[in-house]
């Protein structure tokens, strides 16, 4: 697959709605979209994941998607046809409301409005939370519409579950039971739009919680002396994901957040050297990221694993840059590739000049040290000019896409990069 010049309709459709816009309302963590139109169903996944809904799973018909939510649930939302062979939207409806009693429900049809009121009335008897019916083609206005009146519903269904106090051992069988997956945003080339390559972040897919940010359990995983295992759980997801995108044609890095706590272990750089060798990666396809203030304070008892992951030709990425406490001296001992300037810089550099001042000599320093730079958190079209016109490398945030599950990075590339 080549990586040639993104396509202008796509970087303009991505406009339409910005991200700032999503996130002042609650959006969907996971959805599950029924309907036997495999172009319908591709459709509404599409619109979903534009909207920010980071799982999302699909069935043809009522008994595959019962199915789905007895062994993939719970979804927050579920989109559902009602004409389908086989099991009905109507006969799936009735069954609903005993399997997942939180799952609200969007009608979708080309029936008559007045028959889809009236099936709407019967799915409401049987205790379905009906949220909406849309009428076939569904578009964007009108799902947004329908998520964002009940963007508080949601949020307080959420809070019920998905905010209870997390303790170790629920982590430690989420670990155990394969419930830690791997997200992937792409980063492009500033200048000419290519993917150069992805930054791995973990979710915890939780049947009960729903999906978890790292925020919420990296933490407890470092104080809990689970975070070596779940980072080589999250280091082997990765890379075989990026062995897999090889096989199909795109050929790309991937970057991997590292605790502090890992990389005190020597024995770091030959497990990552192995693992990568059996993977069929080349060393210089993984980078590994490590937050700036965490490694400008334990910058002594790291320097030897991070200077022998240099030597095997690991690329190390110094994160959240200007947010710690790092001099010129402290850069130029650890052997850093790539500099990542913090999203909140990147976020204030269109109007303030003390932002714009701070990337200008990030960048300089970095250029100065052969260290490329990577601008996080790019929102809009102006944050992208900005970060460019300021001399940035790379280019990574919700403007470009949202995190995403791994498996649709190539048909990502091919539909945005592409054209
Ligand atoms: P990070 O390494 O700075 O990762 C970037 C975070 O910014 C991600 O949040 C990403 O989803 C978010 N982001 C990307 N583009 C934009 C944007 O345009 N606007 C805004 N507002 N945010 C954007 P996420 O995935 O929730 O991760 C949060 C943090 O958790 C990460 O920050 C990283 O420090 C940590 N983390 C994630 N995965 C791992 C992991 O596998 N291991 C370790 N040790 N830490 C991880
Ligand atoms: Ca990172
Ligand atoms: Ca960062």
């Amino acid at each position: 697959m080549s990586n040639g010049t993104p396509s202008q309709t796509a970087l303009r459709k991505m406009s339409a709605v910005s991200a700032s816009d999503i996130d002042t309302w609650a959006v969907p963590c996971s959805a599950l979209v029924v309907d036997d139109d495999s172009f319908v169903r591709t459709n509404l996944c599409r619109l979903l994941a534009y909207l920010g809904v980071e799982r999302i799973e699909s069935a043809a018909d009522g008994a595959a998607a019962r199915e789905l939510l007895r062994t993939h649930g719970p979804f927050e939302i579920m989109t559902c046809d009602l004409q389908m062979p086989g099991a009905d939207g109507v006969e799936l409806l009735r069954g609903i409301a005993a399997l997942q009693p939180n799952l609200k429900v969007v009608l979708i049809s080309s029936m008559e409005p007045k028959i889809l009121a009236s099936i709407g009335e019967l799915a409401i008897a049987q205790r379905v939370k009906l949220i909406g019916s849309l009428h076939k083609p569904v578009h964007l206005a009108a799902l947004r519409q329908v998520l964002q009146k009940n963007g508080p519903a949601l949020a307080k269904d959420r809070d019920r579950a998905g905010d209870a106090e997390i303790e170790a051992e629920e982590l430690k069988q989420a670990i155990a039971a394969g419930e830690i997956d791997v997200y992937v945003q792409p980063q492009l080339d500033a200048r000419t739009h290519e993917l150069v390559g992805v930054e791995a972040l973990a979710r915890w897919i939780s049947p009960r919680r729903g999906v978890v940010a790292p925020d919420r359990f990296i933490p407890l995983a470092e104080s809990s002396g689970l975070i070596d295992e779940l980072t080589t759980l999250i280091c082997e997801q990765a890379m075989r994901a990026c062995a897999d995108w090889r096989q199909q044609g795109l050929y790309t890095h991937v970057a991997i957040n590292f605790s502090m706590q890992s990389l005190v272990q020597l024995d770091l750089p030959d497990r990552i050297a192995r693992m990568s060798s059996d993977f069929g990666l080349d060393p210089t396809q993984v980078v590994i990221e490590i937050t700036e203030s965490a490694a400008m304070v334990k910058v002594a008892g790291t320097l030897d694993v991070l200077s022998r992951l240099c030597l095997r030709k690991f690329k190390l990425s110094l994160d959240d840059f200007g947010t710690g406490f790092s001099s010129l001296s402290q850069l130029r001992r650890i052997p850093f590739g790539e500099l990542k300037i913090d999203r909140s810089f990147v976020a204030g550099a269109d109007e303030a000049s003390s932002a714009r001042a701070i990337i200008e000599s990030s960048v300089q320093l970095a250029h100065s040290l052969d260290m490329k730079v990577v601008a996080e958190g790019i929102e809009t079209q102006a944050n992208w000019d900005t970060a460019c016109a300021l001399g940035c490398d790379v280019v990574q945030g919700y403007w470009i896409a949202r995190p995403m599950p791994k498996s649709e990075l190539v048909a990502w590339v091919a539909r945005t990069l592409s054209a």
